[in-house]
């Protein structure tokens, strides 16, 4: 099922007896106007909206400041939750209660089924599976994303090489791969600290499995961010107002987005981009760099591209980096990325640039 949430979700409640649905939204502007849409079209069927502060690792409600004190910069607000906050359980999956077998049968189907994602992602998935270059071709339903636990915490212990691993850029394990799941909200955060927590008391506990937690960290961050700044996440001066914006150089952006700006390490990130919807992250920082930073283009056109194309696109995640790279938001070392040296240090042997980018 397709379409206005507040048309399609109401329907689908009233085809599955459902009184009450539940929810972990994006607190973002227009995402919670939605929600409001949502819980309106609802109510008038006589059926309840509930949601739960379960978007994020850490629950909102459970935070030591209110949002609008959330901290500036990343460390003082991680030394903060690490300190006065525990995780959560993540809630149960609701059960479906009085409800016959059929109807049991068709919201698994349902929930399995759906991508929640527009016809874009599906487009990307299809082309990424067929594509050689492709090193990840798996996401989508929930069922997936749990494989995708099982497979890369339990069965290949990926886990515990993830600080030594985490910025590659070819390959399927180098890091979790769970931001499209994370992002549809498919597979909960919490669900994820409870498996790195089960991992550590029952195989191993060092500096890899801990990091999966900071950067699980820094996603709350970036939502929080978001529900603290709200319209200026997408203002060209940032949060802190730091700089002017970049130029509207349309000819320059479309180069960048077509992976022709004569650069090959951005060259081969935006190709595989717009090939797979995918990106690594640090990948992401480097053509995101170079975009807001060395060929000095708005900062924000680059943001919107990467939301059109990424199937892992997440409000605050994407809009917070993007200020953070661009040297507009919470970077408090405002750091510029030599792409070359980059390229020479993480793809040494130039494999991923052969590959996306040719010889
Ligand atoms: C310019 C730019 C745009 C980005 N846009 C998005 C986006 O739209 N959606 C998105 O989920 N992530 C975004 N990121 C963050 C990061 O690149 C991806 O989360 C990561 O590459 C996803 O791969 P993974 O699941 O294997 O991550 P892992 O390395 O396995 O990390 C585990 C999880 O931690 C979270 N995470 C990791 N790094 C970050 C980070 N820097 N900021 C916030 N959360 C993080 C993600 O939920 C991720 O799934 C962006 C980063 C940059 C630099």
């Amino acid at each position: 099922m397709r379409g206005d949430p507040a048309e399609c979700i109401p329907a689908l409640a009233a085809d599955l007896h459902a009184r009450t649905v539940h929810t972990a939204p994006c607190p973002a502007f227009d995402e919670l106007r939605e929600s409001q849409a949502v819980s309106r079209a609802l109510a008038a069927d006589g059926a309840e909206l509930h949601v739960h502060d379960e978007t994020t690792m850490i629950a909102a409600g459970d935070l030591p400041f209110s949002i609008g004190e959330l901290p500036d910069v990343f460390s003082n607000f991680r030394r903060r939750v690490e300190r006065e906050c525990r995780v959560r359980a993540p809630l149960p999956v609701p059960a479906i209660r009085g409800a016959s077998d059929g109807t049991r049968a068709l919201a698994a189907a349902r929930s399995d089924a759906t991508l929640a994602a527009p016809d874009l992602a599906e487009a990307r998935a299809a082309a990424a599976a067929h594509d050689s270059r492709s090193s990840f071709g798996s996401h989508g339903a929930r069922a997936r994303g749990l494989a995708r636990i099982e497979q890369w915490f339990w069965a290949d212990d990926c886990v515990a090489r993830y600080k030594e691993t985490r910025d590659g850029l070819v390959g399927a394990d180098f890091s979790s791969r769970l931001s499209p799941w994370l992002s549809l909200g498919t597979v909960s955060p919490r669900e994820v600290a409870a498996e790195i927590r089960r991992y550590e008391s029952e195989r191993t506990a060092n500096e890899s499995t801990y990091w999966l937690f900071f950067e699980l960290l820094w996603r709350d961050y970036f939502h929080f961010w978001v529900r603290r700044w709200q319209g200026r996440a997408f203002n060209a001066r940032g949060v802190l107002g730091r700089t002017p914006c970049g130029a509207p150089d349309r000819d320059a952006f479309a180069a960048w987005c077509d992976g022709a700006t004569g650069e090959r390490f951005v060259d081969a990130g935006m190709r595989e981009l717009r090939a797979t919807g995918q990106l690594s992250n640090r990948a992401r920082q480097n053509v995101a760099s170079w975009l807001a930073r060395t060929a000095g283009i708005d900062w924000r056109w680059g943001a919107a591209w990467f939301e059109s194309q990424l199937i892992d696109f997440d409000v605050g995640p994407n809009w917070g980096n993007w200020q953070y790279v661009a040297g507009v938001g919470n970077d408090p070392r405002n750091r510029v990325f030599d792409v070359r040296g980059q390229a020479e240090r993480y793809d040494r042997d130039g494999a991923y640039r052969e590959r996306w980018a040719g010889g």
